[in-house]
């Protein structure tokens, strides 16, 4: 396979077994544009396909590890070879709008929460709205003591970010009170919950997640395949697709008709300064 450049990304093997992929746009606060979200695609591609490779880090660089999708993003699908053959992405109003967000969001999402082998994501600082999306598909969170995680997307007239596992990620009351509010939760609320496995001090928190991530390598590739499916499957039995699907269209109407009402703005122009205040925490 030829070996992909990357803009927004870096991919290393830091250990044997490890392949881990950085998020490299921290003078945006790592925010997500189409072509790192089509990047961190690839580099998941790589380190699947890559037999000598038994657990994947997603970690990031600078202060914070996401602000959310980059809100200046002008890429469309178009602009990329499809991973989720959905097409559309040119079309007026929401068809178009929803094309792209089945591609990068909903689509990609799914398909890094199924890759056959173990993932880490190591976090630190803040994690806003879309960052949450590259966080939670991982199977594992390892995060420093000043991370904290926030979805204040109520603001925008929507019903939280596209990939809408809020529920399964910190229970069904504390998921409506963090989407009522859009308040942060902390790194320790967020282990107490269940979200993270592990939080550490700031310093240690890449020689941590290696030597996690390490551990894991050492263990059968097939047993480790097998045991995260079995896990995966029973929150499918619980009808974790079928609730993100019914969340996404939701979602998607949130949008249209925040279009609609909003002097055709994608946005409700009273959460603005509720994102803006929310952000600053
Ligand atoms: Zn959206």
């Amino acid at each position: 396979m030829p070996e992909p450049t990357f803009e927004r990304i870096r991919y290393d093997v830091p250990a044997e077994r490890v392949a881990r992929i950085t998020l490299v746009r921290q003078e945006t606060r790592n925010a997500q544009d189409y072509r790192m979200l089509h990047e961190l695609d690839e580099a998941f591609q790589r380190a699947t396909l890559d037999d000598d490779i038994r657990v994947i880090v997603l970690a990031a660089d600078g202060p914070h590890f996401s602000s959310g999708h980059d809100l200046g993003n002008t890429a469309t699908g178009a602009d990329f070879e499809p991973r989720n053959m959905t097409g559309g992405y040119l079309q007026p109003g929401q068809a178009g709008g929803m094309a792209n967000e089945e591609e990068f969001y909903l689509g990609m999402c799914w398909r890094w929460r199924n890759i056959p082998k173990p993932t880490i994501a190591q976090v630190q600082g803040k994690v806003i709205a879309g960052g949450l999306m590259l966080v939670w598909p991982c199977d594992l969170i390892v995060a420093s003591e000043d991370a904290s995680f926030a979805d204040p997307t109520v603001a925008l007239a929507v019903n939280g970010h596209e990939y809408h596992t809020h529920l399964w990620e910190v229970g069904a009351r504390k998921a409506k009170e963090m989407l009522f509010r859009g308040h942060a939760l902390t790194a320790r609320e967020c282990e107490s919950l269940g979200m993270i496995n592990h939080v550490v001090a700031r310093e240690d928190l890449e020689n941590f997640t290696l030597e996690l991530a390490g551990e894991i390598a050492e263990r059968p590739a097939f047993g480790l395949k097998l045991a995260k499916m079995s896990v995966n499957q029973g929150l499918e039995a619980q009808g974790q697709l079928n609730a993100l699907h019914t969340a996404f269209a939701l979602h998607q109407t949130g949008h249209a008709n925040a279009r609609a009402v909003f002097d055709g703005l994608p946005v409700d122009p009273s959460g603005i300064e509720v994102m803006r205040k929310l952000s600053k925490k």
